[in-house]
């Protein structure tokens, strides 16, 4: 099957609009940091690293775990993504995140869910997410003591993490919203695009020692889940800029981050590992530059690029 760039003419990000740090310190040295990493014998306390998987996907390991979000690297082009059911690839999943203790999904359209629970059948990690999201959890068999349920605002231990789902809702495409509605029961697996429905849509909190994450993964989001949150780092929808006025502004009045991570710019459609494909109508640069005009570093980060935190007087390595 031909890739979807040569059929549409879809251009590849510039490498000019990639940071190039690949490291930002976060803080002054924390002894309680220093003496948690040494007791549990931790190599990462005080160190987190990022990668970008492609889409509204991350991994964040650190602090003596590896947190993924949304991840979907299948990649489903689009004549199949129509026409038949969609089949996760076990393969690179397994080889491109090889260790998983949590996943968190957002919500259940199919680029957020696909990939999530044969990640954690391959890894044992947890899937964390709401009610429709662990029905296509219990369709891919996974058990349910490896699936945990919230419809968010409340905290959720993961190891020296904290975790709170921040209710959020969906944004819209050519004036509607993609697929609304609940899955309220398990789908067949592998499931057709249109079987998943978005359900409850999540945003996420996540706090290590001296570091807070949001995870913003759609084009809309409720101004009053994100109104009592300090974030250092924002994962943020790319597309949200073009639906939602004052998108960038906002998120960063309310959050006060020092670092905006873009993420959901590129179509998904392409494989993985090839040059990605950015979606026709977002403006990198301009989200770029309006990110800075917001007192914020940008950092964007290609397809499984890293990038990684740490806090000043402890280890760097992750
Ligand atoms: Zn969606």
């Amino acid at each position: 099957m031909k890739p979807l760039k040569r059929i549409a003419g879809l251009k590849s990000p510039s490498p000019t609009w990639f940071s190039q740090n690949t490291h930002y310190e976060y803080g002054s040295a924390n002894s309680n940091n220093a003496s948690v990493c040494a007791e549990s014998g931790c190599a990462h306390a005080g160190s987190i690293e990022l990668t970008y998987l492609g889409t509204a996907g991350f991994v964040i390991k650190g602090a003596g775990r590896t947190i993924v979000l949304d991840p979907y690297l299948t990649r489903t082009p689009l004549p199949t993504l129509v026409t038949s059911p969609l089949r996760p690839n076990a393969e690179l999943i397994q080889r491109i995140i090889p260790v998983a203790d949590d996943v968190l999904v957002g919500h259940a359209h199919y680029d957020h869910i696909l990939d999530a629970p044969i990640l954690c059948q391959q890894t044992g990690a947890r899937l964390i997410g709401s009610p429709s999201t662990l029905m296509a959890g219990r369709a891919a068999g996974l058990p349910e003591h490896q699936m945990l349920s919230t419809l968010g605002n409340e905290t959720i231990p993961c190891g020296q993490w904290q975790v709170r789902g921040l209710a959020s809702r969906h944004g819209k495409i050519l004036g509607r919203i993609p697929l609304p509605g609940n899955i309220d029961r398990p789908p067949q697996w592998p499931p057709r695009m249109r079987e998943l429905r978005h359900g409850p849509v999540l945003n996420w909190w996540l706090e290590a020692p001296g570091l807070r994450i949001v995870h913003i993964d759609s084009a809309d989001f409720i101004p009053e889940s994100l109104a009592t949150l300090h974030a250092d780092i924002v994962c943020l929808c790319a597309v949200g800029r073009s639906y939602r006025p004052r998108y960038v502004q906002e998120v960063v009045e309310l959050l006060k981050p020092r670092w905006i991570v873009p993420c959901h710019w590129d179509t998904m459609m392409t494989p993985l590992e090839e040059p990605a494909q950015m979606i026709p109508w977002i403006d990198i640069p301009g989200l770029l530059s309006e990110i800075r005009t917001a007192g914020v570093t940008p950092i964007m980060v290609p397809l499984l690029g890293k990038v990684s935190f740490g806090s000043a007087g402890i280890s760097g390595k992750v």
